[in-house]
C-alpha cells in the first residue's frame, strides 16, 4: 500500500495488540462491577475531553470511560444487548471485509449468509416459501414491510399515493410504524391509534370495531400492525386473533416481532407469538434477543414473492421463483444499496452458539424477569405495571410523583450500579429494566429496588 498511514500495518500493530488487550480488561472491569455501569457527563465535557487528547492510546481510555457498560450485570436499561463475542468478533470481521451487498458480485459470502440466516428463520416459522432481506435496523424494515403492504394494495409505486390509506396498530406500539406511515405521505389520520386492553393487548374485539371506525371514515387499510411485544410495556398483541380477522378481512397483517420474535427458537417462549405465523411479513431483530451488536434486522415476507414489491413490483417476472439470482441482488428489495454484512453477526450466533444455545439464553433473561416481578409484589411499597411476558418489567413506587420518581433514578445511576429507564404508559411514571445480559441474576435486580427504598427514605 506504498507509504501511507491508514494502511500501514507495521505502524498499527500496536494499536491492534493494544485493543486486543483492552478489550479483555474491559469486560472484566464490566462484569466485576469494577466501574460504573454509566458515568453520566455532560456531552460539553465528553467532546473538550476527546479534543484534549492526544493520541489513540488516551482516546481508547475515554471511549471506555463514557460509555455505557453492557457487560456490567447491573445493565438493564435500554433494549440494547452485550454482544456474545462472536458475533462482537463477526461484526469486526464484517467491517474488515467490508462486503457491498446490493449486487451479488459485491460480496458472495455476504449474500449467502444472509440467505442461510433467512432461511433459519423462516423454517422456525414454518414459512416455507418465505424470503426476505436484512436492514440496518428495525425502523427501516418495518418501513420495507409496510412498503410491501401498500404496493401489494395498490400500485403507488407507479401512482403515487392518491387514496386515504390507514395502518391500524396499538398505541402502545414503537414509535417507527407512525413515522414510517407518515413517510408513506399517509399523514396523521393514516395511522389509526387502538387502545389496548387492560392487559394492554390489542384484542380480535378491539381491531374489529377499529377496523369499522376507519372504513366508515373511507379510509382504505393497508396494513394491521401487531406488537410482539410492544416496546415499553413488553407486552404481545393477540396475534392468533389478529391475523385471523386479517385474514378474514383481506388486510396485510404485519408482526413488527423487532423485540420478541426470536422467541420462536425456544419451546418455552414461542407460545407468546401464537398467531404470528399468520401474518404477511415481520421484523424481527438479532441486535435484541439474538445478542448481536447493532444493527442486524430481518424482514420475512411469508410469500417470498412479496418481498420484491416494494421497489420493483415486476422483478418476479424478471427473476423467475426458480432463479438463485434475485435473492443474491439484495439491492432489489431494500432502501439500502451499500450496507454492512450484517448476516454474518446473526450467523455467528445461529451457527456457532446454535439455537438451543441462545433458547437457553433468552429463557435465562425471562425467567429472572418473572422472578423479578414476583420480588416486587411482596414489597409493600412498589406496584408491578403488569405481570411480565418477555424480559422486560415496569414498576413504581406506590404514592410518588413523578419528579420525585425521576430524581431517584437519577440518583439510582449516579450511583454506579445500575443502568436502568423511565418510560410513561397510560399517562403513569414506571421505572423500567429490559434484563438483557446473561450475567444479571436476582440479586443485581433486587438491589434496584433497595437503593431507591434507601434513596426515598433519605
Ligand atoms: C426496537 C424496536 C423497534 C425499532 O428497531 P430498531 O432496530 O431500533 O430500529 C421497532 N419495534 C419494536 C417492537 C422494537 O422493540
Amino acid at each position: 500500500m506504498g507509504n501511507f498511514l491508514a494502511y500501514d500495518r507495521a505502524y498499527w500493530k500496536q494499536f491492534i495488540d493494544s485493543v486486543h488487550g483492552q478489550i479483555n480488561n474491559w469486560t472484566e472491569l464490566q462484569e466485576q462491577s469494577e466501574v460504573p455501569v454509566l458515568k453520566k457527563t455532560d456531552i460539553q465535557k465528553v467532546i473538550a475531553d476527546f479534543e484534549s487528547s492526544e493520541n489513540w492510546q488516551s482516546d481508547l481510555s475515554k471511549i471506555f470511560n463514557y460509555s455505557n457498560h453492557l457487560y456490567h450485570p447491573g445493565y438493564a436499561g435500554h433494549q440494547v444487548v452485550p454482544p456474545s463475542i462472536p458475533s462482537a468478533l463477526a461484526g469486526y470481521l464484517a467491517n474488515y471485509f467490508n462486503q457491498g451487498m446490493a449486487v451479488y458480485d459485491m460480496g458472495q459470502a455476504a449474500n449467502a449468509i444472509e440467505r442461510i440466516v433467512l432461511k433459519r428463520l423462516r423454517k422456525a416459522f414454518g414459512w416455507d416459501d418465505a424470503e426476505g432481506i436484512m436492514t440496518s435496523g428495525g425502523s427501516i424494515g418495518n418501513l420495507t414491510a409496510l412498503l410491501a403492504a401498500r404496493q401489494a394494495f395498490d400500485d403507488v409505486w407507479e401512482k403515487g399515493v392518491e387514496d386515504h390509506y390507514t395502518v391500524l396498530v396499538s398505541e402502545d406500539a414503537h414509535y417507527c410504524v407512525d413515522r414510517a406511515v407518515r413517510i408513506m405521505g399517509f399523514g396523521a389520520k393514516g395511522v389509526c391509534k387502538i387502545k389496548p386492553n387492560d392487559q394492554h393487548k390489542i384484542t380480535g374485539e378491539a381491531l374489529q370495531k377499529a377496523i369499522a371506525e376507519v372504513r366508515k371514515e373511507n379510509r382504505k387499510i393497508i396494513a394491521v400492525v401487531g406488537s410482539a411485544c410492544s416496546t415499553g410495556p413488553g407486552i404481545f398483541d393477540d396475534l392468533q386473533a389478529m391475523g385471523e380477522i386479517c385474514q378474514q378481512e383481506k388486510i396485510w397483517f404485519h408482526v413488527d416481532a423487532a423485540h420478541g420474535g426470536l422467541f420462536q427458537l425456544s419451546q418455552k417462549l414461542k407460545p407468546l407469538l401464537k398467531g404470528a405465523e399468520l401474518a404477511n411479513s415481520m421484523v424481527i431483530d438479532f441486535h435484541k434477543m439474538g445478542f448481536t451488536p447493532a444493527l442486524t434486522t430481518s424482514v420475512l415476507f411469508k410469500n417470498g414473492l412479496d418481498s420484491y414489491k416494494t421497489f420493483k413490483q415486476d422483478a418476479a417476472y424478471l427473476w423467475p421463483e426458480e432463479s438463485s439470482e434475485p435473492y443474491a441482488q439484495s439491492g432489489l428489495r431494500t432502501l439500502e444499496c451499500t450496507k454492512l454484512m450484517m448476516g454474518l453477526k446473526a450467523y455467528a450466533n445461529l451457527k456457532w452458539l446454535g439455537e438451543p444455545e441462545m433458547a437457553r439464553m433468552m429463557e435465562y433473561l425471562v425467567d429472572l424477569a418473572h422472578q423479578f416481578a414476583a420480588e416486587i409484589k411482596k414489597r409493600s411499597a412498589w406496584e408491578l405495571f403488569q405481570e411480565p411476558e418477555a424480559n422486560i418489567v415496569c414498576f413504581k413506587l406506590k404514592n410518588v410523583d413523578k419528579s420525585s420518581a425521576l430524581a431517584f433514578l437519577d440518583g439510582l445511576i449516579k450511583q454506579g450500579t445500575h443502568y436502568i429507564v423511565g418510560t410513561t404508559i397510560s399517562g403513569q411514571f414506571y421505572f423500567r429494566v429490559s434484563i438483557m445480559n446473561v450475567a444479571t441474576n436476582l440479586e443485581h435486580l433486587t438491589a434496584i429496588l433497595d437503593q431507591i427504598e434507601k434513596l426515598k427514605n433519605e
